[in-house]
């Protein structure tokens, strides 16, 4: 089964939570301290997804989430700071709206 866990929808850009994550808590470490903080603890929501069909393009790890979902949780916690969502909407766009098919 390759849809996502939370939204029912395909996984057509598998780049796992933990990936994105990384690459989010770095750019969020840069920009306040505190919300990094909030963004650490992410990682913890989504669990290893062992029994995943679909894996991720960069580490293998199994992906039963899709960017989307995982972006979607950031821009909750950014919602505290209005300037900081709209930055990280503007920078991580291209996981909210990869097109498939497209590549
Ligand atoms: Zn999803
Ligand atoms: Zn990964």
């Amino acid at each position: 089964m390759d849809v996502c866990h939370v939204c029912s929808e395909p996984v057509t850009n598998p780049l796992c939570p933990h990936c994105l994550h990384e690459t989010v808590r770095q750019w969020v470490e840069e920009e306040d301290q505190d919300m990094a903080r909030s963004i650490w603890r992410l990682d913890e929501v989504f669990p290893d997804m062992a029994m995943a069909s679909v894996h991720c393009i960069r580490c293998g790890r199994g992906v039963e989430v899709c960017p989307h979902c995982y972006t979607k949780e950031v821009r909750d916690i950014l919602g505290k700071d209005e300037q900081l969502q709209a930055q990280f909407t503007r920078l991580f766009n291209f996981h909210l709206h990869a097109p498939p098919n497209m590549a």
